[in-house]
């Protein structure tokens, strides 16, 4: 639903994955009985894990730590693990999420055989999704009420109560609309109206005017086109509808915010009453809307961005009705498209999957099944995973790393040379009122008012979708309720809520690579420890210190300390820009400035916590306490270099360093370790080795 403020430790989900991965489904089949399943290729095996913990074999030790030390701590994994056809790329995140999801077949397969009531839903849901025969056999035919209720659109005036039920159902036309806290007041949830309506991943998609770019929007205008014959358009009709959705996106697009100025939270917090937003888009009629989606009463909301809503009202009024017609066709059609019949799937997956992200092949269809189950029902799939895959050990475990790390960072900032103590008094406030979830919620999410009937998929899906802008839409108004989560157990991520000020650790990152209950501490703290730090000090990175202690969004900095962190983060901002995502593209400082800043800042405080920890260890404790050859604190840099191997296809990097704050693996590894003293010492690189920055940058 709505992008929420928070900052992921990987990207959470590509706009992209709304086609890829998220259920929209469509579907039938009455029999009871299971399809026939392929049998299952094996999972990727556990890491064969080394007495410190380390994946020997993943290293390259003919390689020089201190010219590329991602090359040092990867190559061995990189050679063995060439991107599967797949998928646009895969890296360590990949493999875990794998296995995983592996854990989450074996349970679905069960659930769907009926041999466990209490997951008798989640075991429909996947059953419905895998039966391919059933959905292919109905074609289209799923999606005719809503091209009927599309084509008796009659004026203008009568569009707010379908884009509101396209909305509840998951349909994003036109603009987002959910819950958020209310910045200002971040202890009561507030309705939310964003941009959105776009089918490529961001709205620089559409402006920009590179050959790689005019390139593909010819295809995705070509895929629209596609989509629109397979609902029976005839050639011409399908190029015509084509030309014309893109026109509305296009347009929409041209209003919308670009990714870099949303980060400035002051940039998308403009609070209106309910007439102030119907006088930006006088033809569409929001009471209409609101009654549509069936919020409580709304008397004051947040327009992100006044001008695109401001554009969309123009839009509207200008555009004549058969050409939005067009427009909610495609969104329809793109928006189930991932669970229609395998026309729809192959042609959806030819653009999104192959010319976005370079990907060979389709996933098959268990393992697109498992992840829309855990889209779609997650905290009660999440519920039987942790039972098998999340013990006491490891959460106990986890929380005294985040209790050593919530220690390292006060010493850090209390050190810290360039901050005033009136602004470190304030930084302490708000570091100790973090508060840390881990593993998985305290209280499982309610699905009993979810209706999930065997042999519906689409409708499982859209009733899915419902359920869950419903649950949205019930928090307006409300108190924010921050014990619940917004990833689910078997994630393979992390992340940092600024309006709620928490940090969340699902048990699916809490596994090999980053914690192994027998790993040696160093490598623990430089993977799951470096994890930790980077979600604590995005509480303090160029977007998170700009709210409170309380996630209200409020200026707690000096200017001069303002100042200070300004300079100190454009350092970052520079180093990142110089580094090549693919070809000509180079990485965007400044959208990746706050994961880059908690990249720099989490593993400084996590080697500080293991050296607080195990004091004898200090740099100077010499060759006797190695394990594998590696002193304790080239365990640490090893731990967070290994989570990082990945191989990318040059499609998917392209697309990446667009519209991902975070960076690609090899320079989270490099452009981390080459800016810390502590990296030159524990592996006695030269003053002028490529590792040692001559200008280090350093905020945490
Ligand atoms: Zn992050």
């Amino acid at each position: 639903m709505t992008r929420r403020l928070v900052s992921a430790f990987v990207l959470v989900a590509l706009p992209l994955a709304a086609m890829l991965t998220v259920a929209q489904t469509h579907m039938t089949a009455q029999q009871p009985s299971a399809p026939t399943r392929p049998a299952a290729p094996a999972p990727p095996a556990p890491p064969a894990l080394s007495s410190s913990g380390l994946q020997l074999d993943a290293l390259d030790k003919s390689a020089d730590a201190c010219t590329d030390f991602y090359q040092f701590a990867c190559d061995g994994w990189i050679a063995k693990n060439p991107v599967p056809p797949d998928r646009s790329g895969y890296g360590r995140f990949d493999e875990l999420q794998e296995r995983n999801n592996d854990t989450l077949h074996t349970i679905l397969e069960t659930a769907a055989a009926g041999r466990d009531p209490e997951f008798k839903k989640i075991g429909d849901y996947y059953a419905s999704c895998l039966d391919e025969t059933a959905i292919d056999a109905k074609g289209a035919g799923p999606l005719d009420p809503l091209l009927k209720k599309i084509a008796a659109l009659s004026s203008a005036r009568d569009l707010a109560p379908l884009v509101a039920e396209l909305h509840t159902i998951g349909v994003n036309v036109f603009f987002q609309f959910g819950s958020q806290a209310d910045f200002k007041d971040a202890s009561v949830e507030m309705a939310l109206a964003d941009q959105g309506g776009l089918g490529l991943p961001d709205r620089d998609y559409y402006v920009k005017d590179d050959a790689k770019s005019v390139e593909l929007r010819a295809q995705y205008v070509d895929h629209i086109a596609k989509m629109s014959a397979l609902l029976g358009a005839t050639g011409d009709q399908a190029k015509a509808s084509a030309q014309q959705a893109m026109a509305i996106e296009t347009a929409l697009a041209k209003s919308a915010l670009d990714a870099v100025s949303r980060r400035d939270p002051n940039k998308v917090y403009h609070k209106m009453s309910n007439a102030e937003l119907q006088a930006l888009t006088p033809p569409f009629m929001w009471n209409r809307y609101f009654s549509g989606i069936g919020s409580p009463p709304i008397y004051a909301l947040n327009v992100a961005e006044p001008e695109f809503f401001k554009a969309f009202g123009q839009l509207v009024a200008a555009t004549p009705l058969d050409q939005i017609k067009s427009y909610l066709r495609w969104q329809v059609v793109h928006a189930s498209a991932a669970v229609l019949a395998k026309p729809f799937v192959d042609e959806n997956f030819g653009f999104f999957g192959t010319a976005l992200t370079g990907a060979k092949e389709l996933r098959p269809r268990w393992k697109r099944c498992v992840q829309y189950t855990d889209n779609d029902l997650g905290e009660s799939l999440g519920q039987a995973f942790v039972k098998v895959a999340f013990g006491p050990q490891a959460k106990a475990d986890t929380l005294k790393m985040v209790h050593e790390l919530e220690a390292a960072l006060q010493t850090d900032i209390e050190g810290l040379g360039w901050m005033t103590p009136t602004t470190k008094k304030e930084a302490l406030v708000k570091l100790r009122a973090i508060a840390d979830k881990i593993g998985y919620p305290d209280h499982w999410r309610d699905y009993s008012a979810l209706t999930i009937v065997r042999g519906d998929a689409l409708g499982n899906s859209q009733r899915s979708n419902a359920f869950e802008f419903h649950r949205q839409m019930a928090k307006i108004g409300k108190p924010v309720d921050k014990s619940l989560w917004q990833m689910t157990p078997p994630t393979v991520n992390a992340y940092y809520d600024p309006l709620e000020n928490n940090i969340n650790f699902p048990a699916g990152i809490l596994q090999p690579p980053f914690y192994s209950a027998t790993a040696d501490a160093a490598v623990n703290f430089g993977g799951a420890g470096a994890v930790i730090g980077h979600e604590l000090t995005h509480g303090f990175d160029d977007q998170g210190r700009q709210f409170d202690a309380r996630g209200n969004l409020k200026d707690w900095w000096t200017p001069a300390d303002a100042k200070s962190f300004e300079d100190r983060a454009q350092c970052f901002v520079d180093e990142y820009a110089g580094f090549t995502a693919v070809d000509e593209v180079k990485l965007n400082g400044k959208l990746t400035l706050g994961e880059n800043t908690a990249d720099n800042g989490g593993l400084r405080i996590a080697l500080m916590a293991y050296l607080a920890r195990n004091p004898s260890s200090a740099l100077a404790a010499g060759p006797s306490s190695a394990l594998d050859g590696f002193t304790p604190e080239q365990r640490v840099f090893l731990g967070w270099g290994q989570v990082w191997c990945e191989n990318v296809r040059p499609e998917r990097a392209r697309m990446l360093a667009q519209i991902n704050p975070h960076s690609p693996g090899h320079d989270r590894v490099n452009g981390v370790v080459s800016n810390m003293p502590e990296f030159q010492k524990a592996f006695a690189c030269k003053a002028d080795a490529l590792m040692v920055r001559k200008n280090q940058c350093r905020v945490w």
